[in-house]
């Protein structure tokens, strides 16, 4: 299998690419690095029918690589890379060898374990690079208990048996990542280890540990202290302050990693400013990405509703009133949008939510069956413009964590 790609640009901002058809072939991936000081990669899984797409919008003063993989399950070609700046009278240069795509893989970086009651969250950064996934392997022991596949924008998971993932307390688990880019792992880091253990004994079960990477969770119920002068005098109680409910004034105890009032049942989450929240009055409920929940509040001036803490988006269910998380979703992320929007399945075809546009499953990964192969990158230019995304392997635009401070 070969594969030859042509590349023009029949004006201003566009990038037009085309290919010949092979019936063998199953699966397009694109492959778009925008240069400069701070690369960015954007890959595009597209139907093996698929033979043009168009980038409509780029910057004129910016130099981009595009490359194009065909595969069929057991074999794939690419292209060599192209240098392509979308300004008339600009020719694209073509470098002849075949594209080296593993240097451009995304790495997994800073990886971070919270041990809790059978239960454990890994938390990770990835660099700049292409990633179709994220594959998280989990331990017990040496033995491997499982392996997830988790869409690249996710950047932590909650272990337990929730997911389908029984972990025993007292046992040293273990995790280790991977990044997957066109069916193949690269990158795979060290091995992270923790003990799951009962809340409040984690730290404890943990103190043998490395202790590198290892968070805690943690609720502090203690007055803010009082060290100036001008403070008033025996202001410090000497006892721990205890949390009465706001319905029925009993106490309120915490255990499962939860503020529960011990007479009516009433809870509470922390608001992280002192104050305590009654979860039954909160717009939009509690968030399920964090043990102790966090508050799930809006994004300024969007629909996105986003954990205060994590940051992570909570997708509204159609027809239920319960959220997903991206790591939940049937069907996970389209290959047409960016920010990328849930796969739904509609009349028996797996669709955009957002576009519409038709998806198929090859070899494992969801290909976008182009109605119309243009995109359209103003929109990831006007939020990198702004300074509100940060664009990632996938091309993904997202606010940076900043942002979603600021935000909430
Ligand atoms: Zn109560
Ligand atoms: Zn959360
Ligand atoms: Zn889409």
């Amino acid at each position: 299998m070969s594969i030859t790609l042509q590349v023009e640009v029949p004006q201003d901002g566009t990038i037009a690419l085309s290919w010949e058809k092979d019936r063998r072939v199953r699966a397009h991936t694109l492959l778009v690095v925008r240069t400069g000081m701070v690369p960015a990669f954007n890959a595009w899984h597209l139907g093996g029918k698929t033979n043009r797409f168009v980038l409509q919008n780029l910057s004129r003063h910016q130099r981009y690589r595009v490359a194009l993989i065909a595969a069929n399950g057991e074999a794939s070609a690419i292209s060599p890379w192209f240098e392509v700046t979308p300004r008339l009278g600009v020719a694209p240069r073509c470098d002849g060898e075949a594209a080296d795509i593993v240097e451009c893989v995304s790495r997994i970086q800073n990886v971070t374990v919270m041990p809790q009651d059978q239960r454990m969250t890994v938390y990770w950064k990835r660099s700049a690079g292409f990633a179709d996934k994220v594959v998280l392997d989990i331990f017990a022991g040496d033995r491997l208990l499982r392996q997830l596949d988790i869409e690249p924008e996710v950047s932590s998971i909650s272990l337990d048996a929730q997911r389908g993932i029984d972990l025993e307390n007292g046992t040293v688990h273990s995790v280790r990542l991977h990044t997957k880019f066109s069916g193949v792992l690269h990158n795979t880091t060290d091995k992270t280890f923790c003990i799951t253990a009962a809340q409040g004994e984690e730290r404890a079960a943990n103190a043998t540990m490395a202790g590198k990477n290892l968070v805690y969770p943690t609720l502090s119920v203690m007055p803010e202290l009082c060290f100036f002068d001008d403070d008033e005098e025996d202001t410090l109680p000497t006892q721990p302050l205890s949390i009465v409910c706001g319905t029925c004034g009993s106490h309120v105890e915490w255990q499962n990693y939860q503020l529960v009032c011990r007479n009516c049942g009433a809870q509470f989450i922390p608001n992280g400013r002192g104050d305590f929240l009654d979860m039954s009055r909160l717009r939009f409920g509690t968030c399920s990405c964090c043990l102790p929940k966090k508050i799930i509040v809006q994004r300024l001036g969007s629909e996105t509703l986003a954990c205060a803490h994590s940051g992570k988006e909570h997708i509204r269910a159609s027809g239920s009133a319960g959220y997903w998380l991206i790591e939940d979703l049937p069907f996970g992320l389209c290959q047409c949008c960016r920010p990328r929007r849930p796969l739904v399945k509609v009349d028996e075809r797996i669709c955009c939510s957002k576009s519409n546009e038709r998806h198929t499953h090859e070899d494992g990964t969801w290909v976008l069956v182009p109605s119309d192969p243009v995109f359209d990158a103003s929109a990831i230019d006007d939020l990198l413009d702004q300074g509100l995304a940060e664009i990632c392997s996938t091309g993904v635009s997202r606010a940076s964590a900043a942002t979603n401070r600021r935000a909430s």
